[in-house]
């Protein structure tokens, strides 16, 4: 067996997927084979997700199958920062080495410390495609503008795993983003802890792009990013005040008429203890302010009941809000503690039968709202860019679907074309997530 492969087991979200990319970019430029079985490899990273206490036990038991199965194995990401490392180390004590998440080269100089290798330099072999090696499909791709995040919401342990915001500086994401296009990616996501907060850490400097003087922050970072093209859909955006520049880009077609906000609750109390960025601005009546400018905008969202101290009247607000707001996609959450979140200590838990009763309540009400939505489609044309193609027909999203997370429009029947095609095709149906188009 050659010393120089690499296999790699990547957990988490879209974030953590974006410093998997990294790292594997990096090996690959080391010269290391990135090998998809544990047999073959000479050692596994593992990319673990620690943000739940569900993903921490997919984390542990994917380090386990590494060690039975390899007996190598490097852990980096979320659960490598404080107690969960203490945890891995206690449990799986053969694990080579332990990192925190986005510790590139504390990954990549392990590989090498535990598997060297000197590369033959080949010039005329380019090991590594000009955008970086991408765990997503060739046609979208995810690109990450900070690192970490200033807010401190009572529930999550986000900022104590990843530490306060880092902005990218604007050049190294633009050129990023122009490789990604330039390789052919049609759509890309734009991900963060907090978008709108891009630039606050640095105070908005200025850098440069091709000689371009730009501003490190969010409206021109979308304004540059819509000369390329391609979809560029905004995630994890909080509704303040200077988010309404963007929508003008939107309504304009510069960027997508997509803008996934987590609200999180409706009612003022519960965003007072949750601590939540935002939670004195008005978000209903920034909404209606943005349906004004661009009527087309999907808006998604996500919410959490049974908050401890939430009351019935807490949760009417949520469902008022809900039925104002009108959101086209929601996600909602029961209330469950993450070890270390300051939430914890809050007095008054709502039992586990009634956050289950406030959920299913939530959920009807909002699918009600998310299929009327859906319905109103039917007979209008959509923009479709296409994810899969076989032989009964292809799939693929509209702007208001983001991959993984919304909904997909399928196109039966229809067999030839690829993925990363644009299309546009009629409505003909929908159901409370998906359409039918044709
Ligand atoms: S904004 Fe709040 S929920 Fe989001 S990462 Fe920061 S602290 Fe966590």
């Amino acid at each position: 067996m050659s010393s120089n492969k690499v296999g790699f087991v990547s957990l988490g979200c879209p974030k953590a997927l974006v410093d998997s990319e990294r790292i594997l970019t990096q090996l690959k430029l080391d010269g290391y084979d990135i090998v998809p079985t544990y047999e073959d490899a000479e050692i596994v990273v593992v990319n673990t997700c620690g943000f739940i206490d569900s993903a921490k036990q997919e984390s542990l038991d994917a380090i386990g199958e590494a060690i039975s199965e390899n007996g190598r194995v490097i852990v980096t990401g979320c659960m490598g920062r404080g107690d969960d490392a203490q945890t891995i180390k206690s449990l799986h004590p053969k694990v080579l080495s332990v990192s925190g998440p986005a510790a590139y080269e504390e990954v990549v100089g392990a590989v090498h410390q535990y598997v060297p290798h000197t590369p033959i330099h080949d010039p005329y072999t380019d090991l590594v495609p000009p955008q970086g090696v991408k765990l997503t499909p060739r046609h979208y791709a995810y690109l990450k503008i900070s690192e970490g995040c200033n807010h401190r919401c009572s529930f999550c342990i986000i900022p104590d795993m990843r530490g306060d915001l880092v902005s990218r500086p604007i050049g190294d994401v633009m050129a990023e983003a122009e490789g990604l296009a330039r390789a052919g990616v049609r759509e890309l996501l734009v991900i963060s802890q907090d978008t709108s907060a891009y630039g606050v850490d640095i105070k908005y400097r200025t850098g440069f792009w091709n000689g371009r003087p730009m501003k490190t922050r969010m409206q021109e970072l979308c304004e540059a990013l819509g000369e390329f093209g391609i979809w560029v859909r905004l995630h994890y955006v909080y509704p303040y005040p200077h988010v309404d520049k963007v929508i003008p880009l939107m309504a304009e077609g510069k960027i997508l008429p997509y803008l996934d906000v987590p609200l999180q609750h409706g009612s003022p109390e519960v965003l007072k203890r949750m601590k939540r960025p935002a939670a004195a601005e008005k978000s209903l009546e920034r909404i209606h302010a943005w349906r004004s400018v661009c009527p087309d905008i999907t808006l998604r969202s996500t919410f959490i009941v049974g908050f401890p101290g939430e009351t019935e009247r807490d949760f009417d607000i949520l469902l008022d809000f809900l039925r104002e707001a009108q959101l086209d996609r929601v996600g909602c959450f029961q209330y469950s503690p993450v070890k270390g979140a300051r939430a914890n200590d809050l007095p008054n838990p709502v039992p586990e039968e009634i956050k289950q009763q406030r959920w299913e309540r939530f959920m009807t009400l909002q699918q009600e709202i998310s299929s009327a939505k859906l319905q109103a489609k039917v007979g209008s044309t959509v923009e479709i860019l296409i994810d899969t193609v076989d032989e009964h027909g292809a799939i693929g999203r509209s702007s208001a679907d983001a991959p993984e997370i919304d909904g997909k429009v399928y196109l039966n029947g229809i067999t030839d074309l690829q993925p990363g095609d644009f299309v546009e095709a009629e409505v003909t149906a929908a159901d409370e997530y998906d359409l039918w188009a044709g």
